[in-house]
């Protein structure tokens, strides 16, 4: 028999969790599934915790010393970087706009609210303490607090991971400055410690399933109680949150890269979509925009006329950086995660979301659920318990392929947004020309990269 792909793995740990955990309410066993169950769900959550610092560490700077060509290409890098910027940006807006306007975390009773915060918010008090201190402190803290005094002070606490950022950043362009000779060991170890923790990301997601299974189950009690209405509650929660994103994604997808596209560029934008279907249905499929990548660049340069020139810097770059889908799945997540534990937050709160969201969306590799896993970040930025993950990991994987979409048209649109402004979109390519280079066109590359 073909062995099962991991998600419909994944869709069954929860439908057999979410059954666990309604019959446990009816038959009154909710105590055997905390004490037998729930654990395993905490043991997949530390892990998801456990690789979230070594993976940005090494990602990042793998990623950044890669720019070699950063001078020769000065000017196209400075476009790309600051249209991917505006672009993250927009989407974290578009996300943190709508969570604030549907409040999905609402849809749950405040008692069950209150009952969360406290079940999970056991340093609640440290947190407000940080909070108020935090408060107290002046505007510029925060941009204080993001650089470390110890380097190993801010590994231990995934609460730090900015500072974490900062390091890497400040450790990647520093390699790329120094001569080749010297810096090459230390690159070729950064490209290997980041393909096992890939291997490391991918061993976790083995263990999705039953995470998921003894998650769901738990949470259903946790949430329950001796209630079955309560389960029904978070199922529509999480239904709202779900839509909550994938209404960002649309507009996304149909209204903000359609209007760069129609007034930047002399494509349609029916045709655009057209030529990066087949790259968006990969994405959807694979739910990496790594995997994705040698299609993205093929219908980019075929399809659309982006020269190679531009594509090859553009959306390797992008599929590491990029991700419009990610950022606006970590705003809505955040807000949501914060709304069902009770938690208040402020304009300085929803700032910091922006902020961090687009530190984890760069941060996050181009891989299955990497962006589940950098949300601890920014909800530690803004003293939200990690825990609250195991509201929303049930239905990540449906929504990590369709945000996957979204940053591939994303990395596609600047391409063709940088082409164009460079000259260097060449239009109503010839389609038999296309069909024939089509025939032999590479294949995709995926066995190098962690797919399931
Ligand atoms: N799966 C996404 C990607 O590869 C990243 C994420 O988890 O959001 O683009």
């Amino acid at each position: 028999m073909r062995k099962l792909a991991l998600h419909w793995k994944i869709l069954i740990g929860m439908a057999v969790g979410a059954a666990l955990g309604i019959a446990a309410i009816i038959g009154g066993f909710g105590d055997f599934i905390q004490d037998w169950i729930k654990p395993f769900g905490t043991i997949f959550i530390n892990l998801l915790k456990l690789i979230a610092v070594p993976l940005i560490l090494v990602s990042l700077i793998d990623g950044i010393s890669n720019l070699t060509d950063l001078s020769k290409l000065s000017r196209i890098g400075g476009k790309t970087i600051g249209l991917y910027i505006l672009s993250t940006v927009m989407a974290i807006s578009i996300g943190l706009i709508l969570v604030n306007l549907v409040e999905p975390g609402n849809f749950l009773p405040s008692e069950t609210r209150e009952e969360l915060r406290l079940k999970y918010a056991s340093d609640a008090n440290l947190k407000m303490e940080t909070a108020t201190s935090v408060g107290e402190s002046g505007p510029l803290q925060i941009l204080v607090d993001v650089v470390p005094d110890n380097i190993f002070g801010a590994f231990t606490n995934n609460a730090n991971m900015l500072q974490v950022i900062f390091f890497a950043f400040l450790f990647g362009i520093a390699m790329v400055m120094t001569p080749q000779v010297k810096a090459l060991p230390v690159k070729k170890f950064f490209d290997g410690a980041n393909a096992i923790i890939l291997k490391i990301v991918e061993l976790v997601m083995l263990a999705a399933p039953l995470g998921v299974l003894a998650l769901l189950a738990g949470l259903i009690v946790d949430v329950a109680g001796d209630d079955p209405a309560g389960a029904i509650d978070l199922f529509k929660a999480l239904g709202v949150y779900s839509l909550t994103v994938l209404a960002g994604l649309v507009i996304m997808i149909f209204i903000f890269y359609p209007t760069l596209i129609t007034i930047f560029t002399s494509i349609k934008y029916r045709e655009f979509f057209k030529g990066i279907f087949p790259a968006q249905m990969l994405a959807f499929s694979t739910s990496s925009s790594a995997a994705t990548l040698p299609v993205t660049m093929d219908r980019v340069e075929k399809k659309l006329g982006v020269s190679e020139e531009v594509s090859s810097f553009v959306l390797p770059l992008g599929a590491t950086i990029n991700m419009d889908g990610t950022s606006i799945h970590q705003a809505v997540s955040a807000v949501f995660i914060a709304q069902a534990f009770a938690h208040d937050l402020t304009m300085g709160d929803q700032l910091t979301i922006v902020l961090t969201a687009t530190l984890a969306s760069i941060g996050a590799a181009a891989v299955p659920s990497a962006g589940l896993i950098m949300l601890v970040i920014v909800l530690g930025a803004i003293g939200v318990e990690p825990e609250g993950l195991a509201l929303i990991i049930a239905v990540d994987r449906p929504i990590d392929m369709c945000r996957t979409i979204v940053n591939i048209t994303g990395d596609a649109t600047v391409a063709t947004l940088v082409a164009s402004s460079e000259g260097e979109l060449r239009t109503g390519l010839d389609e038999n020309r296309i069909n024939r280079e089509e025939k032999i066109a590479v294949q995709p590359r995926d066995e190098e990269y962690p797919v399931d």
